[in-house]
């Protein structure tokens, strides 16, 4: 046991170094609340030891008096200390009050400041991390337990401050009974102490490692309940399913959370029986003093209340501590989590970007393969896309369209190779000013829940309600719009009242009229017309030109009737390119384009 309380102290102590980064965090999310905070803090700490003090003059004046008859001279003295008594007593009723109010400003503060720091690392770092189950873990931890760790930990500190204070005060009230008096005391919660560490440390490790089993039920949970399954849950009755599995998941994620908790309440009670044990021998001890004549009644008064109260603190010192042992070890999770560095970086001092392309994009032998798969999706892969035209790129599932765009956007770096925007590596512009030169339509574009009007100006956040509306009608999104009781002030989607729901090929026009919207020198659409009707896919390719005009347009489709109307094509397959040309030289050559093309035709 003595092995693992030093062990388990060292490494608390190592997890502490983390306390000046929590203690900053605080400081940074509520300055005037923390200050207030630590100033009560030591005045609360103080008070009860005011208390303990006065309860050996008051006993003592009382008992004069009670000696001397009860007059009033006599009676005096004590009813002065009654009333102090009383004043400390009040004060620290109110000072706790306080205590609660102002922690809970500082709390909803630091927490907010946590979450906004996290959500800013979401946002901040590579796709890359988005594909690794680990990174997920981490997201999940510090994010499940941003909401009451950071709480948590203040709290802890603020229980150990004050804790500490009056447990010294107390030890020093004690240590004129004897020395072995406050040795006694800290030596009966040894036991405590290590039925506290070896909780954090097993609540801990469970937590880390059920983590991807908690994010799992997490997911049957969004399964359940979500509008996207709705219908194949139904369809498939997949209900139960699902049901069961996220039920099993949890009765074994319960079961052993409710051992932690049992062994948890043994060695609780174990350790306080000990310190009970403690306290009983040392007050027969000093009862046996007082019947002696050694100590007066108000001495055997004073060390009841100092020694209880001192167990008593010990006790919250103890809990206390655990919980900053614990809140600590979900620091390291956050601290880890805020540590995550982008690999996609901007140069350190990037090359001024073209404000119109010149010459074109251009892949220079690219290989590229994600982070975890298992082979490259584009190998020694080279592409030329002048200024100023459309082309289409076809190729069948997996070939690598969709990567190619990521590529462009600079999602992710080539593993070799190089994409050149005017001849110029696009690793040499600032990320932000080559994203902004880059309009894109999803494959599966983001459904918004925010109004019609919203959802498309979402594409550019200068643009005036004209824009909106004509990015709007060129992408056909207009009259859908004009339907809708509110037009464009209407809310869409079905999760608030008054949304309302839109087919999938309208809302791939709101996402069009979104990407339309930014004015970008490059133009990328991955299946624009997927979801449409062929008279409206003819109606909108016809206006798509005009549209593209002095523009460099990228269309990724399946539709071969989309993909003809560029100026060339270019089919992906096996991670390169495997033909190119307008749409009469790759029937005439008659290879995989010309082969689809038949095969469409029948
Ligand atoms: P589709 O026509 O079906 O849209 P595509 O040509 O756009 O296909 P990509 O989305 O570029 O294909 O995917 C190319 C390959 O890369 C696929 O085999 C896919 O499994 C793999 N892939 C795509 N995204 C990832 C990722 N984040 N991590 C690992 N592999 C990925």
């Amino acid at each position: 046991m003595f092995t693992f309380v030093a062990q388990k102290l060292g490494q608390s102590a190592t997890e502490l170094r983390r306390l000046p980064s929590a203690l900053r965090l605080a400081w940074d999310a509520a300055k005037l609340w923390t200050a207030a905070w630590a100033v009560l803090l030591v005045v609360q700490g103080l008070l009860p030891v005011g208390s303990v003090y006065l309860t050996r003059p008051l006993v003592n004046r009382v008992m004069a008096a009670v000696k001397a008859g009860g007059s009033w001279e006599s009676v005096r003295p004590a009813v002065t200390i009654a009333i102090l008594f009383a004043a400390i007593t009040l004060l620290t009723e109110l000072l706790r009050s306080a205590l609660v109010w102002i922690r809970t400003h500082q709390s909803e503060l630091v927490q907010d400041h946590i979450t906004a720091m996290i959500h800013r690392k979401s946002a901040e770092i590579d796709l890359a991390f988005y594909d690794s189950p680990d990174f997920y873990d981490r997201l999940h931890r510090a994010r499940s337990e941003a909401s009451y760790r950071p709480v948590q930990l203040l709290e802890s500190l603020s229980g150990i401050l004050q804790n500490c204070i009056t447990l010294a005060a107390m030890l020093a009230v004690l240590a004129p009974f004897g020395l072995w008096v406050p040795v006694a005391l800290l030596a009966s919660t040894l036991p405590a102490l290590y039925v506290v560490l070896r909780n954090t440390v097993r609540q801990h490790e469970w937590n880390v490692r059920t983590t991807p089993d908690q994010r799992l039920t997490w997911y049957y949970d969004w399964l359940l309940t979500s509008h996207e399954t709705a219908s194949e849950l139904r369809l498939f009755g997949l209900g139960e399913t699902f049901q069961s599995a996220y039920n099993a998941l949890r009765r074994r994620l319960r079961g052993e959370k409710l051992e932690l908790a049992q062994s948890q309440a043994l060695g609780q009670f174990a350790a306080g029986a000990m310190a009970l044990l403690a306290g009983g021998a040392s007050l027969l001890w000093m009862t046996w003093r007082a019947i002696r004549g050694f100590i007066t009644l108000g001495d055997l008064a004073l060390f009841q209340q100092a020694f209880q109260q001192g167990l008593g603190l010990v006790r919250s010192l103890l809990e206390n501590l655990g919980q900053l042992y614990s809140s600590s070890l979900f620091l390291g999770n956050l601290f880890d989590f805020l540590a995550l560095k982008p690999t996609v970086l901007d140069p350190a001092s990037p090359r001024p970007m073209p404000r119109a392309i010149e010459s074109g994009i251009h892949f220079e032998r690219v290989t590229f393969q994600y982070p975890g798969g298992r082979a490259p999706v584009l190998s020694d892969f080279s592409l030329t896309i002048p200024a100023g035209r459309i082309v289409s790129l076809v190729g069948p599932n997996g070939a690598g369209k969709s990567t190619f765009v990521k590529l462009l956007c600079r999602f992710y770096d080539p593993n070799a190779g190089r994409v050149e925007l005017d001849g110029m590596d696009l690793r040499g512009f600032s990320l932000e000013e080559l994203r902004r030169r880059i309009t894109v339509l999803f494959q599966e574009p983001v459904r918004y829940n925010a109004t019609a009007g919203e959802n498309i100006g979402l594409g550019d956040r200068g643009a005036s309600g004209m824009d909106i509306e004509a990015a709007a009608t060129a992408a056909g999104a207009d009259q859908i719009i004009r339907r809708l009781p509110g037009g464009y002030g209407n809310l869409l989607g079905k999760s608030y009242v008054d949304g309302a729901e839109l087919s999938t090929g309208e809302w791939q026009r709101i996402a069009l009229a979104r990407a339309f919207l930014r004015r970008a020198p490059i133009l990328i659409l991955d299946e624009p017309t997927s979801a449409m009707d062929p008279w409206a896919e003819a109606e909108w390719i016809d206006r798509f030109r005009s549209l593209a005009e002095g523009r460099t347009a990228i269309l990724i489709t399946h539709r071969l009737t989309t993909a003809m109307r560029a100026d060339e094509i270019h089919v992906i397959a096996g991670g390169r390119v495997a033909e190119s040309g307008s749409h009469e030289e790759l029937l005439r050559r008659g290879g995989l384009y010309a082969q689809s093309w038949a095969r469409a035709a029948e």
